[in-house]
């Protein structure tokens, strides 16, 4: 199987991480990205359980402690930005996670440890895949075609990619919740805990610290399917104006920063269902394939651990099929654990009225007394990776190239 030729689309976490261990297991390796430079935007995202251990066997570890975003932990406040229940650091299994970095900074250290070994191609995309006997004949946005063994996609919930290898077999399902990320000049009211405010009819606005000198805001709200993911960054802005402008809080200053953004997210949170991850010689692996919402806590970690997984299936069969199946065999069960949301999710950290609000933050109280912390394991299934719900990692890292 080594020394096929495999075009992955998209230049994110799963796609950098697929090539990585690709070009470890001896294949030749070319990511097309669709935007013109590495996309840096987004909040803090962690890594835990297996994924962790992914990363140890990357070398990539000690980079990831190394950007820690510094982050204390989460205090809840309310409109007069008085604190009303906290969650500090790594005391729950709620809130900041121990091992936290900025998306962006994952990424570029994920670019950064394949850049030497793989062909990379910005703002282009795949139009057209025809597949051959020995291959596929892709063609490219700028016209351009070319064979290669097989394609993965790896370009996020929302692919197109997916679409011209699936059709609408896929389905990618709303959680009901409306999420943007994006980032703000720190004023003096911030500091190195992130601050979560619950504002009435199910809004949310969280703000946490980066290590860039700047703030990482998101605004989130409850809301059947409308389509915003699909409207221009000029349209999203003013939804939120609309919808955040009478929140309280500091809710005027993020929104008179958003004007100036150039960066943000905007996202129906959803999960991506698909009866199948492969078809003839294409498969699909991270948000492409089960994304399973940030609401599990848990994209980064299923995006690193799948393409591990595929590309060392992939370096253990040279039947590319049987690879396939057996990378769906392995990674399936685990993906479906991790894809149910815990009841009440995400109705309960959004909720409508001032008593519901006064009720979340009691309950986040309980949460974080020493006594009965590990109540919150009831409200999240961060915790399941360290209970039942962990995948013993397949060690293809013993056959790799070092
Ligand atoms: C800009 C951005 C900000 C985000 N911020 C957060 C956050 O704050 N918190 C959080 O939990 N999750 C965030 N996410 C989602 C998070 O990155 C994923 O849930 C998780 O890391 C899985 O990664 P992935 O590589 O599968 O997909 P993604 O991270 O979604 O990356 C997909 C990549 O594919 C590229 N792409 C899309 N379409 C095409 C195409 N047709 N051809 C080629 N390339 C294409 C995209 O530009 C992107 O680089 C963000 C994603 C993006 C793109």
């Amino acid at each position: 199987m080594n020394q096929k030729r495999i075009l992955i689309s998209g230049a994110s976490i799963a796609g950098p991480t697929l090539a990585y261990w690709l070009n470890r297991f001896g294949f030749i390796t070319t990511i097309v990205e669709r935007a013109d430079s590495l996309r840096l935007g987004g909040q803090n995202v962690d890594i835990k359980g297996a994924a962790q251990k992914v990363a140890q066997l990357m070398g990539i570890e000690d980079e990831i402690r190394a950007a820690d975003t510094g982050e204390l932990g989460v205090r809840f406040v309310n409109k007069d930005n008085i604190t009303k229940a906290a969650l500090p650091k790594g005391e729950s299994n709620l809130g900041t996670s121990e091992l936290e970095i900025l998306r962006g900074d994952l990424v570029k250290i994920l670019y950064n440890h394949t850049k030497d070994n793989v062909e990379y191609i910005f703002g282009n995309q795949i139009t057209e895949l025809s597949e051959f006997e020995d291959g596929v004949n892709v063609t490219f946005k700028n016209g351009e075609k070319r064979d290669f063994d097989l394609v993965i996609c790896a370009d996020g919930i929302r692919s197109r990619t997916r679409t011209l290898i699936f059709g609408d077999e896929p389905i990618v399902r709303s959680v009901g919740l409306y999420v943007s990320y994006f980032t703000i000049p720190r004023a003096s009211s911030d500091s190195l805990w992130a601050r979560w405010y619950n504002a009435t009819d199910s809004r949310v606005i969280f703000i946490r610290p980066d290590n860039e000198g700047t703030t990482r805001a998101s605004f989130s709200f409850l809301s059947e399917p409308k389509g915003y993911e699909k409207l221009s960054t000029i349209e999203q802005k003013e939804i939120l104006k609309q919808k955040f402008s009478d929140a309280g809080w500091e809710a005027t200053r993020i929104l008179t920063e958003l004007e100036n953004n150039t960066d943000i997210y905007f996202d129906a949170i959803s999960q991506v269902i698909a009866p199948r991850w492969s078809n003839g010689r294409c498969a699909m692996t991270g948000d492409a394939a089960y994304c399973p919402s940030p609401l599990t806590g848990m994209g980064v970690s299923l995006s690193v651990l799948g393409a591990y997984i595929l590309a060392g299936e992939l370096s253990r069969h040279s039947d590319y099929q049987k690879a396939f199946s057996e990378y769906e065999k392995v990674f399936r069960p685990y993906v479906t654990k991790i894809q149910k949301l815990p009841p009440g999710v995400p109705k309960l950290a959004h909720p409508k009225s001032k008593i519901g609000i006064s009720i979340f933050n009691t309950v986040i109280n309980i949460i974080s007394s020493k006594a009965i912390k590990k109540i919150g394991t009831l409200f999240t299934n961060k915790s399941k990776l360290s209970t039942d719900d962990t995948i013993e990692l397949p060690d293809y890292w013993k056959q790799a190239k070092a």
